[in-house]
């Protein structure tokens, strides 16, 4: 009994897993109306995040003005605390001197100067005595000043420092803030691509929905009895020409250079931008979207091969040639090559070539809305490796027939 359940468990998570991964939730029109409400949230999360960003990044941004506002009163002010400095030392230095021809005419009767004339014209003993008090006064009230002045130089400077080092604290602070407008900058530009992404993928997925409706197709039918696909017996190759220049699976990055990245596709290059994509096979046109960065213009075709359900896609096309529901034969162009100087927008691609994906299954209208933004569950479990499919030949060799 006990290892009954254990059997019963076993064969329930093994339908769940299988279901998870090849059944899927908008076979429907129903279920594409899901599909279809749950990217239009998503693109209202998208622009929601956006606005957020944007604030964010005005905000830093206002910090930034007001430290620089600030750091540049603080350098008015230290070019007046020195030129402050200056005048003291000036007058300091008028003073000393001052003091220095009192001294000596104190010390040394045979100088010269206006003290000592003043000395040396004492009436009398009494008024000599007087007058030399007068001079110690006047010297000791000299000294004074200079203490004074000698003060707020040692202000003067002490307020000097203080203002470096609060100009270094707004420095500091100004390239955080820096950094941080850069990063939320970047943060702000891939959800902008989101959403304008998120945004085809709403039209096209709405396309597909007015196709299926036009068709007839009930809510709950399921869209292969409803819509006559053409049948296939196998894939042949998307270009005429052309040599493998990225294998499917791990790889180091071509640009993030981050080691082990997926690649769910082969890359295939050789040919110049504009040059015929064909679709591998008899299909139809479920899906097209226009990314602004990575991955460019995207077709996708689904498959009948043989009583099996494919996808293929085509990426960094730099044409699109097909219009959704489109029925598409193996001498179909979809679109032309792209990703070269002709599609500057597609930010990750490094020469033109074509980016070409089979994946069991269909999807693009058919992977629980999440095939796009999060497509773990295309890239690991669903795509298969077309150069083992279309028999391929190793990089570097060239095929010249499809
Ligand atoms: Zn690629």
């Amino acid at each position: 009994m006990k290892y009954l359940k254990i059997f019963i468990v076993f064969i329930i998570s093994i339908f769940i897993f299988t279901s998870g991964v090849y059944a899927s939730k908008a076979d429907t029109l129903a279920g594409l109306r899901s599909e279809l409400a749950d990217l239009k949230e998503k693109k209202k999360n998208v622009d929601y995040k956006t606005a957020k960003t944007k604030s964010e990044i005005n905000y830093a941004k206002n910090n930034i003005y007001s430290s620089q506002d600030e750091i540049k009163k603080n350098e008015v002010s230290i070019d007046k605390a020195k030129i402050e400095i200056e005048k003291l030392n000036i007058e300091i230095a008028k003073t000393k001197e001052n003091i220095k021809s009192l001294m000596n005419a104190l010390q040394d009767t045979m100088g010269n100067n206006i003290y000592l004339e003043y000395l040396l014209d004492a009436k009398d003993y009494a008024d000599l005595v007087y007058r030399y008090t007068i001079i110690e006064q006047v010297a000791a009230e000299n000294k004074e000043k200079i203490n004074i002045w000698e003060d707020q130089i040692n202000k003067n400077i002490q307020l000097q420092k203080d203002l470096a080092v609060r100009e270094e604290i707004l420095k500091n602070e100004i390239i955080k803030l820096e950094k941080s407008v850069m990063s939320l900058g970047d943060r702000y530009d891939d959800y902008i691509e989101d959403a304008a992404a998120i945004k085809t993928e709403v039209t096209s997925t709405q396309e597909y929905i007015n196709y299926l409706v036009n068709l007839g197709c009930g809510e709950n039918q399921s869209i292969i009895s409803c819509i006559s696909i053409n049948g296939d017996t196998g894939f042949s190759k998307p270009l005429g020409k052309g040599t493998i220049t990225s294998y499917f699976g791990y790889r180091i990055h071509p640009i993030t250079g981050v080691k082990s990245s997926w690649h769910n596709a082969i890359d295939v290059g050789g040919n110049s931008e504009g040059t015929s994509v064909y679709a591998a096979a008899n299909g139809i046109v479920s899906k097209i979207t226009k990314r602004s960065s990575c991955g460019g213009n995207q077709v996708y075709v689904h498959h009948n091969i043989a009583g099996k359900l494919y996808t293929s896609s085509y990426w960094h096309l730099l044409n699109i040639n097909v219009s959704i529901g489109q029925s598409v034969t193996r001498n179909t162009v979809v679109g032309t090559v792209g990703g070269g100087r002709n599609t500057p927008w597609d930010g990750c691609s490094t020469g033109p070539h074509l980016h070409f994906i089979i994946a069991r299954g269909w999807y693009g209208t058919s992977c629980s809305g999440d095939c796009y933004l999060n497509w773990n569950t295309f890239k690991y479990a669903k795509s298969v490796d077309p150069q083992e499919i279309l028999k391929l030949p190793n990089k570097g060799i060239w095929w010249f027939s499809r």
